[in-house]
């Protein structure tokens, strides 16, 4: 697309909108309807039916692929939606190596949905790709990789990865949330599909549940057009329009996001009741050469551990901060503070969750655009309430 070689903010801004052709109008107008009367039988102005084509869903489509520097965007009804399409590519016998820690919601398509429909799915520390290399067999369709990943922000190697995954001829999807297309861009780094949860930074209001797909190949996109189309899960025109006007900001945000992030998590690391803070940008991070090399900045979500581990003294936190809304979901502008244990991570057995790290004491946060100031005290009467 024309626009995919602008800088970052002005990409975002005129991704996908053209004043609308009946009157002008500079953004994309809602268009609330289910069907478009036809001049005669077959003869249309390349829509029938809003299920297969809508004006606002194809603009933020094209949006989407304009963002990530694809040639294709699809817009689901949710995150899970944009995953459940690209799973069902496959076919019974087929396998999928996919990370040890994954959105607990994909974890859960996976393996309470699909696996009934004879598909494999091998978890591996995808955090070493030769863990991902050892698990390749003739059966590999697909590679499905998270990162940073959520709430341990831990790190895979995009490029390597495409690298494993071109060799077995296999597709490689990565959800790409965590990051936005602002900070990274995984089909640059040979990722064939890039999946978003576009309630997240995308969105960037929480006021709208919506899943993206992008990708660059003409017969994988029809293949997903066909899934989209027929199993249904599209989202509605107001939602649509709800996402494209993210989009417009989301430089902006994401700016503020990563500002913010690097001042909370050194106030963090720094506090003398804190024992650990999980944050991709510190330089002794397992993998922080390798996220310096794929992602542009380090955003607003991390995690910590008081040494006080104590769901106890975590629920003290929890429940004394005022600006950090105690939450599920995240990339909001609104800063939300988090308890994986019993809340994003419940469905997780607890030897099996403290097995992945993750301890009953851990907090997330997704660190919101107010005055870090602002965040910064907040969190630190929080803490010293203990
Ligand atoms: C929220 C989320 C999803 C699921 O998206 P929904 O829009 O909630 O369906 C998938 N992956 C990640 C990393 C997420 O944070």
């Amino acid at each position: 697309m024309s626009n995919n070689n602008k800088k970052l903010g002005t990409k975002f801004i005129h991704a996908g909108t053209v004043p609308d052709p009946s009157t002008g109008a500079i953004m994309t107008p809602i268009y609330q309807t289910s069907t478009y009367v036809q001049a005669a039988p077959g003869v249309n102005q390349g829509y029938e039916y809003a299920r297969s084509q809508n004006p606002t869903r194809k603009a933020l489509e094209d949006a989407f692929a304009i963002i990530e520097n694809g040639k294709h965007g699809l817009a689901f009804s949710s995150g899970v939606a944009a995953t459940d399409a690209v799973i069902k590519l496959l076919n019974p016998g087929d396998e999928v190596i996919c990370a040890n820690d994954m959105y607990g919601g994909t974890y859960r398509l996976f393996t309470k949905v699909f696996e009934k429909y004879g598909i494999k799915f091998i978890y591996v520390d995808t955090t070493d790709v030769q863990n991902i290399q050892a698990a390749v067999t003739a059966k590999t369709k697909l590679i499905w990789i998270e990162t940073p990943t959520n709430p341990l922000m831990n790190i895979t190697d995009i490029a390597a990865t495409a690298k494993i995954s071109k060799a077995a001829g296999a597709i490689l999807c990565v959800d790409n949330t965590f990051a936005s297309p602002y900070l990274q861009n995984p089909l640059n780094l040979g990722a064939d599909i890039v999946m978003h949860s576009a309630t997240k930074y995308l969105g960037g209001h929480s006021d709208v549940i919506q899943g993206a797909l992008m990708l660059n190949d003409d017969t994988l996109r029809d293949q997903l057009y066909f899934i989209q189309k027929s199993c249904g899960a599209v989202p509605g025109p107001m939602d649509c329009f709800l996402v494209l006007r993210g989009i417009k900001t989301l430089h902006v945000r994401m700016k503020a996001h990563c500002e913010n992030g690097i001042i909370v998590a050194n106030f963090l690391r720094n506090h003398p009741k804190v024992e650990r803070v999980y944050w991709c940008g510190f330089e002794d991070h397992p993998n922080n050469d390798i996220a310096k090399a794929q992602m542009r900045g380090f955003g607003g979500m991390m995690s910590f551990v008081l040494k006080d581990d104590s769901i106890a003294a975590a629920n003290k936190v929890l429940t004394s901060t005022k600006l950090f809304a105690l939450a599920e979901s995240l990339g909001g502008v609104e800063s939300l503070i988090n308890h994986p244990a019993t809340m994003t991570h419940a469905s997780i057995p607890r030897e099996e969750r403290i097995k992945n790290g993750l301890a009953d004491g851990l907090i997330r946060l997704s660190v919101g655009i107010e005055d870090a100031e602002d965040l910064v005290e907040d969190l630190r009467v929080a803490i010293e309430a203990n």
